[in-house]
């Protein structure tokens, strides 16, 4: 097999409709090397990650959250919340800057500015499966009090009963997940190539575009590309570094509104390309920034104590200074849209591992990546419902 071809998307009717852009999904790729296209012989039933294996268990496994589609992706496809729980009713009688000049961000929350909302978020990296595996096991647990092994999660289903709302967004970048045919990425010891093909995508000589360079050009020619990796949506736009001020993607309007309709106090970015899991510090309101380093020494506690970091040692890995400042980017933008503190999660990924602080292999199993995910989930809903949220964090001083 000398090639392998990608999936078409049916041109239903688009020809009239389709703007440029999303014509460009209907590229194929048929010049990805096949080797990369290989999956590993036994993936665990858990590891859900294909665009329509999660419709499909949204559609037949959520029955007591309420599916919605919040709205269309550039190149057509449907993207979907699931909810739990009673949201904030009633509005606030300012603006989320006109709360911040006021001194009471009350003022925008409403009157149940005390209601605990949480948002997941996974899938605005198309190549970055583990969040959105880990999205549906959470969905799994909320159901059931069990993730997809029949693992029972009592942590969470504890922390959920404290918190008002919860809403996930199992995938929000569909275009760029449709990318990638594959439900897993064969393992590659500690090489990375493949995932950063996949996920960051590769020149037309095959060699790998690379990362931070992937951010060079927004929106994307794919016409200039062999493969655009599962960053960008069908316009081209990794919606990470939208235009959020200017001219939005489908995506980003879809989830500013969302969270303009629900205010979440926390929300949770799930992204992969970490050696071991660790949240970014998010470029967002200064007064934020204790909650983000509570949360980030919780976390990192947790993960260290059940041996999903490079150490054994908590001290080490939970020191919120070894994070430096991220750029403007889709957790600046949902913190000033709605006041969220939003903050990225890094999760190691399945296709390749490194070593530990001691040199002694560490192999991240598609179980070690599934706790990691339901622990950062089980630790941001315990903070928030033992913090109390947003209009607690910055109450207006007596
Ligand atoms: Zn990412």
């Amino acid at each position: 097999m000398g090639s392998m071809t990608f999936p078409r998307r049916a041109l239903l009717g688009g020809l009239l409709a389709a703007p440029a852009a999303a014509q460009q999904a209907r590229r194929e790729f048929p010049t990805v090397p096949p080797d990369y296209l290989r999956e590993p012989p036994d993936i665990p039933g858990f590891w859900v990650s294909r665009p329509e294996a999660i419709e499909e268990f949204l559609r037949t496994r959520v029955k007591k959250g309420e599916v919605r589609r919040i709205g269309t992706t550039a190149g057509g496809r449907a993207i979907h919340a699931v909810f739990y729980g009673r949201p904030r009713t009633g509005r606030g009688t300012a603006t989320f800057s006109g709360a911040l000049g006021f001194g009471d961000v009350r003022a925008y929350l409403g009157p149940e500015h005390e209601k605990r909302v949480y948002l997941g978020l996974a899938g605005v990296h198309g190549g970055e499966f583990e969040g959105m595996m880990g999205m549906v096991n959470l969905l799994a647990v909320l159901e059931t009090g069990a993730d997809l092994r029949g693992r029972p999660w009592p942590g969470i289903a504890a922390a959920a009963a404290r918190v008002d709302r919860i809403i996930a967004v199992p995938v929000l970048n569909v275009d760029g997940r449709a990318r990638i045919p594959l439900r897993m990425i064969a393992h590659r010891g500690d090489d990375f190539t493949v995932h950063e093909y996949l996920n960051t995508g590769g020149k037309l000589d095959g060699t790998l575009i690379g990362w931070p360079q992937c951010k060079q050009n927004i929106p994307l020619d794919f016409s200039t590309v062999q493969f655009p990796g599962g960053y960008p949506n069908d316009a081209g736009v990794n919606v990470q570094h939208d235009d959020f001020l200017g001219n939005q993607q489908p995506e980003t309007r879809s989830l500013f509104d969302l969270c303009a309709a629900e205010r979440p106090d926390l929300t949770i970015n799930m992204h992969t390309g970490a050696q071991f899991m660790h949240p970014l510090r998010p470029f967002q309101e200064p007064a934020l920034t204790p909650w983000f380093e509570t949360y980030y020494r919780r976390l990192q506690t947790r993960l260290t104590q059940a041996g999903l970091q490079a150490s054994a040692d908590p001290a080490v890995h939970s020191d919120p200074a070894r994070e430096r400042l991220s750029v403007y980017n889709l957790d600046t933008a949902l913190n000033l849209h709605c006041g969220t503190l939003s903050i990225l999660i890094e999760s190691p990924s399945h296709n390749f591992s490194r070593a530990k602080r001691n040199g002694e292999p560490f192999f991240h199993s598609p179980e070690n990546l599934l706790d990691a995910q339901l622990i950062a989930h089980e630790q941001a809903l315990a903070f928030l419902a033992e913090t109390g949220g947003r209009s607690r964090w910055t109450a207006k001083k007596a």
